[in-house]
């Protein structure tokens, strides 16, 4: 999962890039509105948290002008702290959800999981697909119960497929969504992740389609249709 964060106060910015990536997030991090605006437009998110007081384009701005363009990226809003008028402001523009400043990080990371979770469908924290579970809020995955050591890159994708299961995934969209926009994105690269996965949890847990994608399907359930 792809986040990105519009946030101009440096440390705050820093501090949850690193928070969310040790939580197995691909992070990218704007620090201005004109920045934050460009990378929602270009890039694809699965989540945005954006502050409010931005330099060059202030968050509201940002946020109506995402929404007109069609985006349509959960968006969580950083604004004052008990500043009533920000939080409808935020919800009118289209905003999602939203955290008053200061606060804990963990309530801003649970709210996001929730955000991301709904945005793909999903209503539990933990991800099902057959024997293996994946929880959101931990980041552990199991097999049958047992627990399953996956790398941060091997996660990103488990994590993607398996909150969009059922679904055909094009490798196009794995590349965006699991590689910040700083990584070096070799393509092939995937099919390694593909397989290593396969080798810790079973050869049939990802299924390759040919020349379409990949997906992660309920055991027993009909092959995707494309
Ligand atoms: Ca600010």
């Amino acid at each position: 999962m792809r986040v990105l964060i519009v946030e101009d106060e440096p440390n705050l910015g820093r501090q949850l890039r690193a928070t969310l990536e040790g939580a197995g997030y691909a992070v990218d991090l704007a620090t201005d509105g004109e920045e934050g605006h460009f990378l929602g437009s270009t890039e694809t998110y699965d989540a945005i948290i954006l502050d409010l007081g931005l330099p060059e384009i202030d968050g509201l701005t940002v946020l109506d002008r995402w929404r007109k363009e069609g985006r349509t990226a959960p968006v969580l809003v950083l604004t004052a702290r008990d500043s009533w008028s920000d939080k409808v402001a935020g919800l009118d523009a289209g905003a999602d959800d939203y955290v008053a400043k200061p606060f804990q990080t963990e309530e801003l990371i649970a709210r996001l999981r929730a955000l991301i979770r709904r945005a793909s469908g999903n209503a539990s924290a933990e991800l099902i697909a057959g024997d293996i579970r994946l929880d959101t809020r931990s980041g552990k995955v199991t097999k049958a119960g047992e627990p399953v050591k996956l790398t941060a890159q091997e996660y990103k994708l488990l994590s993607y497929l398996i909150h969009h299961k059922g679904k055909v995934v094009s490798r196009t969209e794995l590349i965006e969504h699991i590689y910040d926009q700083d990584f070096d994105r070799d393509s092939n690269t995937i099919e390694v992740f593909v397989t290593r996965i396969r080798k810790k949890l079973g050869s049939d847990v990802i299924t390759t389609i040919r020349g379409l994608g990949y997906s992660l399907d309920e055991p027993g359930a009909p092959a995707p249709v494309a």
